[in-house]
């Protein structure tokens, strides 16, 4: 917490190298700039492992975007991750507003009225956390509709609000955009009187299908060099801004924590492995490929803790449906008292949402820093997210946390938390009420 260089390296990484969309030379960058920083400080078994991206994806011209009817006005719009390119001359058509994408049937009865047309999805009406085998029916179903465009909903003040409706580093169907709350707003007002015809047009770069890095180095264990403690973050970031928080803390903390643990002497009983995933915001696919090749390997690797909430200060652990880690934890519990940190979460609202959950669902213990998010949701995924953003004490008050609690792990005469089987596994997600959400995701390899 004192001479840390999580801020510097977080620095070096969004100022330095900037935004990092995966498989971009930026991120290609990125991997080397990590792999000298492991370098530099000594550590073992520095390499990399790929995984396959269906496309890599850029914008290129940015988007431009207006109302045509019933008068001309501009709007604040982007292009989606993952889209394709609008046609030369770009896209024009009625607006036709979706209020429910879900149900499916409701969406259907629309079908005539959306073909052809630029649908408006109102964001709102998924509620803030629908079932992912829905909303994965209801966008299969808006595929078969054959519209001519989809536009979303960013936040407000036309904030670019980076996200993608393609799934597994794939492309969407059609052209899909999004546009700021405030010009959702007058278009739903427009279209109360009469038709919405807009014309929008952007160009973004897409290159096909290729193999992506993520980065692995280890500090060998001092007696139980087989068994693994991994910590973990993702690499890539979206591109509105530089991935400051959104994961520059996370990569951070994982140099910091390989540094300060290196700089001990001390190496803990178990092997501790950093990863830096790529691929995360695309659907968890470098984390995924990882735990799938490695899954022969699971019951060797004894915990994995995932750092992806931001730089705000850390509560403690989210433990992400697996209850039994609290008593695990309650051993270094004082440790991390003491650095206010010695909360545990059993919230699983975020349990598929970032890179512990290839392991998890594997019956691997897994924790993910539990950090305070209400100045971190204002900026996560768009412009804001800079470096000028992230506060060091706070950074460095997380990077202790998870050095304190990985050492104690990595260092401990017991293992962490058993292993669960997949029954195990099953019980775990009814008792979280994600079950179905699991299937929905395995069914697209999502997750192992
Ligand atoms: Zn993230």
């Amino acid at each position: 917490m004192v001479n840390g260089q999580a801020y510097d390296y977080d620095r070096q990484l969004s100022d330095g190298i900037g935004p990092r969309l995966t498989g971009s030379d930026n991120y290609v960058h990125a991997v080397s700039w990590a792999q000298d920083q492991f370098r530099n400080l000594g550590l073992s078994n520095i390499h990399t492992e790929s995984f396959n991206m269906a496309a890599l994806w850029e914008p290129e011209v940015p988007a431009t975007g207006h109302i045509i009817e019933p008068r001309n006005q501009t709007l604040h719009i982007y292009s989606a991750g993952w889209s394709p390119s609008t046609p030369d001359g770009g896209v024009t058509g009625k607006v036709v507003y979706v209020p429910q994408l879900l149900p499916i049937e409701k969406l259907e009865a629309m079908k005539e009225k959306l073909a052809g047309n630029i649908v408006l999805i109102d964001n709102t009406s998924l509620g803030e956390h629908p079932a992912i085998g829905d909303l994965i029916k209801g966008l299969t179903t808006l595929g078969t509709v054959a519209p001519q465009a989809v536009l979303l909903t960013g936040r407000a003040n036309g904030s670019q609000n980076a996200g993608s409706l393609a799934v597994g580093g794939g492309l969407s169907k059609f052209p899909v955009a999004q546009i700021g709350l405030e010009d959702e707003l007058l278009i739903k007002r427009l279209l109360e009187k009469g038709p919405v015809t807009i014309q929008f047009s952007f160009k973004n770069r897409i290159r096909p299908a290729t193999e992506v890095n993520n980065v692995i180095a280890e500090i060998p264990g001092r007696d139980l060099p087989k068994e693994i403690v991994i910590v973990g973050a993702h690499l890539d970031s979206w591109h509105p801004a530089t991935g400051a928080q959104d994961n520059g803390t996370g990569v951070a903390t994982v140099l910091e924590v390989a540094r300060a643990i290196k700089s001990l002497n001390r190496p803990p009983r178990r092997t501790m492995r950093f990863i830096l995933f790529g691929g995360e915001e695309q659907g968890l696919i470098g984390s995924t490929a990882y735990a799938k090749k490695h899954a022969a390997d699971m019951a060797s690797i004894d915990a994995v803790l995932i750092s992806d909430t931001g730089g705000q200060a850390s509560k403690g652990w989210y433990l992400m449906g697996r209850e039994d880690e609290k008593e695990a934890l309650a051993n270094i519990e004082p440790l991390l008292t003491g650095m206010g940190a010695g909360g545990t979460s059993t919230d699983t609202e975020f349990l598929f949402e970032t890179d512990h959950a290839g392991f998890d669902v594997q019956g691997v213990p897994t924790l993910v820093l539990w950090n305070g998010v209400d100045k971190y949701f204002k900026l996560h995924h768009q412009a804001s997210d800079s470096f000028d953003s992230v506060v060091q004490a706070d950074l460095n008050q997380g990077v202790a946390v998870t050095a304190a609690t990985a050492y104690a792990i990595a260092d401990s005469d017991q293992p962490f938390a058993p292993h669960l089987s997949p029954t195990e596994v099953e019980t775990m997600l009814k008792k979280a009420n994600e079950l179905d959400n699991y299937i929905a995701l395995k069914s697209m390899d999502w997750v192992p």
